[in-house]
């Protein structure tokens, strides 16, 4: 009930901001977390395997904030 950090806005507002600054971030090849480049391991699994590169970073953070945007699209279709 009291997960604040993993509310559906929040994670939105996350990915907006990974997407504005990519190269701040890398993305673990163990879980496909996204976390700050600065990261050594993975503070989901405990994996030391990074992929860097905005590209990836960027098609990643998409991924995440489309899932939480789904309904408004479905909103959006006339
Ligand atoms: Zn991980």
């Amino acid at each position: 009930m009291s997960t604040l950090a993993d509310s559906p806005p929040d994670r939105a507002k996350q990915a907006d901001k990974i997407i504005k600054n990519p190269s701040n971030y890398k993305i673990c090849q163990g879980c496909d977390s996204i976390v700050l480049m600065k990261t050594h391991t993975c503070p989901n699994c405990a994996s030391y395997r990074f992929e860097e590169g905005v590209e990836a970073v960027v098609k990643q953070a998409r991924l995440l904030g489309n899932r939480e945007r789904r309904s408004v699209v479905q909103a959006d279709l006339s």
